[in-house]
């Protein structure tokens, strides 16, 4: 008979470890009061599939995520993967930045061996929790060696997203899930099925290693909106950033009365990257803007979380502009 997969479930929190004053209550609850072994006990069906073993690494809501809880989280699953006896990790996360850790760990790990996060809408107390159902996926895609060498995932309402790609939707609906080019795979009675796979490169194609980096450079987010004052970019481009994303309208586009404020931002060594509030699509290079003139980089199709975290971790590397913009063609 072949073995078991061995998968261990790290807890850090979020909706999924939360207890809501009655089952009605999907929306008003609090977060992160389960530990993982009471979370893991609502799913007694997974020990016919996997054996599970579980740790608790945090117990914090993800809004409260810091650089340092991103690299403590990424240095556990790095000291785990290497271990023969692992065959896959499964995070339980909070969901409202389940996208950056997911991405984050899609960049900086180096195993081919499946690293799947997962949350849930509504507490596991609430009627028609979603919580076990996403846990139980989680862990059989972790379990699956079709989930090999496919870099990060994101497991949530029956389907699986690569870390690049998906994205929290709604505050409170099940399907809060996307993936702008849909999701990799379905998960249809604990059998994951994959209908496509991520072309970008990640885990053990990229230059950056989660056991090598010890801190990472700030970069910080500027969201646009009609009649933005430019005292806000001037703000945050001086409080010791090295980068700053300017979450644009539509495809990049800058109000003329804020170009001068980028510019002194890049002038005083601030990279300058225009990205889009739209939520999809591409920000094209010298289209808006003169980008090669002002030495600004554009995201390609990222959305403003994700592209800070790329920024950051190319910045790390201390890359000239020309690499920079190559970074977002390539990841
Ligand atoms: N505070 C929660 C978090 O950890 C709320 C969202 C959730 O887990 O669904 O992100």
């Amino acid at each position: 008979m072949k073995e078991k997969a061995h998968i261990v479930v790290i807890g850090t929190g979020g909706t999924i470890a939360g207890r809501g004053a009655s089952s009605v209550n999907t929306s008003a609850y609090a977060c992160s009061v389960l530990s993982i072994d009471e979370v893991l006990s609502g799913i007694p069906e997974v020990a016919a599939v996997s054996r599970v073993s579980a740790e608790q690494l945090m117990q914090i809501g993800s809004e409260n995520f810091t650089t340092e809880h991103l690299l403590q989280l990424g240095k556990r699953i790095d000291t785990l993967l290497r271990r023969d006896d692992v065959d896959g990790i499964v995070v339980t996360h909070g969901t409202d930045t389940i996208d950056e850790t997911a991405y984050f760990l899609h960049l900086t790990l180096k195993s081919p061996k499946p690293v799947v996060v997962v949350g849930s809408m509504r507490p596991p107390s609430s009627l028609s929790a979603d919580g076990p159902l996403n846990l139980y996926n989680a862990i059989l895609v972790a379990s699956s060696p079709a989930s090999h060498a496919k870099g990060t995932l994101v497991v949530s309402n029956d389907e699986i997203h690569s870390a690049r790609d998906v994205v929290k939707t709604s505050t409170f609906k099940l399907e809060s899930f996307r993936s702008p080019y849909g999701p990799l795979g379905y998960i249809v009675e604990g059998n994951p099925r994959y209908y496509r796979v991520p072309a970008r490169r990640h885990t053990t194609e990229t230059q950056w290693s989660v056991d090598e980096i010890y801190q990472l450079p700030e970069v910080g987010i500027v969201y646009a909106h009609a009649g933005i004052d430019a005292a806000v970019i001037e703000a945050t481009a001086q409080s010791g950033i090295r980068g700053l994303i300017y979450a644009a309208t539509g495809n990049g586009n800058v109000a003329g009365h804020v170009v001068g404020a980028l510019l002194r931002a890049r002038r005083r060594g601030v990279q300058i990257v225009r990205a889009s509030r739209t939520g999809s699509g591409i920000v094209t290079r010298n289209g808006a803007q003169p980008d090669d003139e002002y030495d600004w980089l554009v995201v390609d199709d990222q959305v403003p979380q994700k592209a800070r975290l790329l920024l950051m971790l190319s910045l790390s590397d201390g890359q000239h502009s020309t690499e920079l913009q190559d970074v977002f063609y390539r990841y």
